[in-house]
């Protein structure tokens, strides 16, 4: 029996010896469709897309998406590299598809930043099935076919002349459906931000350009000092010195907190320590980003989130200003690094210690950062801490999308849980039993610190407050990261909590009325540098009373 019918499934059959513009065309095509299958998605779902004139309007923004690419791969696919570059352009779009259909993310340069920092554990959580079936459909076939492929042979000269001719065509036949398309198209995009980072390569083409800029600029100014003039309270022979601990939690978002009014009991230590009087929790609080990347250095900046949004400088962070003023400063990294704002003072990666009981598979629960903690900090310099000492402990906290993996199996409170990093996937209710479990286990790890800063000689606090917050499928958003101006609540409003210890209380001369009035009032990141210099009585023309949230009650 002849096999030869088999040959239609051949790649490359198609369009081979085609003329070039045929053959880009049909590149061109691939990306524009499958590679855009969320734009198009979430286009169609939207409320004004339900009359035979939106209709044609999506027909028209479709025809000049697909000439746009063609433009675009006539620019960029040259012969030298058409192959390995026409596959490129798949992965990419295929990828950015992949991460936006499953959770509703956008691709904007922060979120490229995040990429490019990301660990193999992160990588790791991401991947599955699904995304792999996505890449062999959307990549392995279209990439089969186009490496298979050799457009019709042309002289050196004919070659710029088709590509060349092809971006005049391509362009002005783009700018005219455009201008029939332009009203729809101005008034969608001006009612849906998002959907402007969602086509495909153009928003990882316009992120990564964008980020080697800002990059560039940063690169060409020296790191600028802050704080030169920072000096602590004169160092009392008779009274201990205070230690503040701050823990910057991870992925924690306000709206699942019971002691916030979440109707689970996900903050039951929290809860018995306000009980007893000694924490106060402030439910209002706003985050500086949606990711990491952006929060933690904003976190730790003197600027505000709008300067820090503009900002091309990079500044030394508030630990500078502490270590300047004579204070010891050490940060425990739990999660994958600090951001550049420990780079000058002593920092201890947990990814080092292997905990027995802690760690597994090169992961660590945050508790391991208490451990061995009296020892690591008799190794900061004893004259310092005979001013103070300031430890950070950076928490692996609720970081997704694999939340079952931020709790030991004997914490987990609720069950079942969601195994599957795909989470759309997920039953909502393992979800959140999943999500809810890491936030218990950051109550227990926050009592834990407590119950550490107890056994201490010295005046003690813990601050504690969460770097963003995260998306659990609201309007089938996943994840966190969204451009701030269009990001949900749930992905900046996050929690934030004190404890003092009975010593700090008369170390900072603090009253408890005034503390407990400060709880429901909106703050933010903004106030953290402040409040924190404050918390230290450390003096600086940087530190602003206003900004600093237990100011007024300290006396
Ligand atoms: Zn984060």
């Amino acid at each position: 029996m002849s096999l030869k019918w088999l040959n239609w499934l051949r790649p490359g059959v198609y369009m081979q010896g085609r003329h070039p513009w045929l053959v880009s065309a049909g590149l061109a095509l691939a990306l524009s469709t499958l590679g855009n299958a969320p734009f198009w998605w979430a286009l169609a779902q939207l409320p004004e897309v339900n009359n035979l004139r939106a209709y044609a309007g999506l027909i028209g923004i479709w025809a000049a998406l697909t000439l746009l690419m063609w433009v675009f791969v006539n620019l960029v696919v040259w012969p030298w590299w058409r192959k390995p570059l026409g596959v490129l352009l798949l992965v990419m779009t295929m990828t950015a598809s992949y991460f936006m259909a499953m959770y509703g993310v956008v691709i904007d340069p922060t979120m490229v930043a995040n990429a490019m920092q990301t660990n193999s554990a992160e990588v790791r959580d991401l991947l599955s099935l699904t995304l792999l079936l996505t890449l062999v459909i959307g990549v392995g076939v279209p990439g089969l076919w186009w490496w298979r492929l050799e457009p019709g042979a042309c002289l050196g000269w004919q070659r710029w002349t088709h590509q060349l001719g092809a971006v005049v065509v391509g362009s002005a036949l783009t700018a005219a459906l455009l201008l029939l398309v332009f009203q729809d198209l101005a008034s969608l995009m001006r009612n849906h931000t998002t959907l402007r980072f969602m086509i495909n390569p153009f928003n990882t083409v316009y992120a990564v350009g964008r980020l080697a800029k800002t990059e560039q600029a940063q690169r060409q100014q020296p790191l600028q000092a802050i704080g030169d003039d920072a000096s602590a309270r004169p160092i009392d022979a008779k009274a201990a010195a205070p230690v503040l601990i701050l823990v910057v939690g991870e992925t924690a978002r306000a709206a699942n907190f019971s002691i916030g009014g979440y109707e689970r009991p996900t903050t039951p230590k929290l809860q018995a320590l306000q009980a007893q009087g000694d924490l106060y929790y402030f439910s209002q609080v706003q985050s500086c980003g949606t990711n990491t990347q952006v929060s933690v250095p904003c976190l730790f900046s003197h600027l505000d989130r709008k300067a820090n949004t503009d900002n091309t400088v990079s500044y030394e962070s508030l630990l500078d200003v502490l270590q300047k003023a004579g204070w010891a400063v050490l940060w425990l990294e739990n999660q994958s690094g600090c951001k550049g704002v420990c780079d000058r003072v002593a920092h201890v990666d947990t990814s080092i210690i292997k905990h027995p009981q802690f760690c597994v598979a090169g992961e660590c629960w945050d508790e391991v950062m208490l451990d061995g903690l009296s020892e690591r900090m008799a190794t900061l310099s004893a004259e310092r801490r005979a001013r103070g000492t300031v430890v950070v402990m950076h928490q692996m906290g609720s970081h997704g999308p694999a939340y079952y993996k931020r709790s030991p199996p004997e914490r987990k409170v609720f069950l079942p849980e969601c195994t599957s990093n795909a989470l759309p996937s997920c039953n909502t209710q393992a979800l959140r039993n999943a999500y809810d479990n890491s936030i218990a286990y950051t109550d227990h790890f926050l009592g834990q610190v407590v119950s550490w800063l107890k056994t201490q000689q010295q005046p003690t606090a813990l601050w504690y407050v969460s770097d963003h917050g995260e998306s659990l499928g609201e309007n089938g958003i996943y994840l966190h990261g969204m451009p701030y101006k269009m990001a949900p609540k749930e992905q900046t409003h996050v929690p934030m909590a004190l404890w003092v210890s009975p010593a700090m209380r008369r170390h900072w001369a603090v009253d408890d009325a005034c503390l407990r009035a400060q709880q429901s009032k909106p703050w933010s990141h903004d106030n953290w540098f402040h409040t924190v210099l404050g918390s230290a009585d450390v003096k600086t023309g940087l530190y602003q009373p206003e900004m600093d949230i237990t100011r007024a009650c300290r006396h």
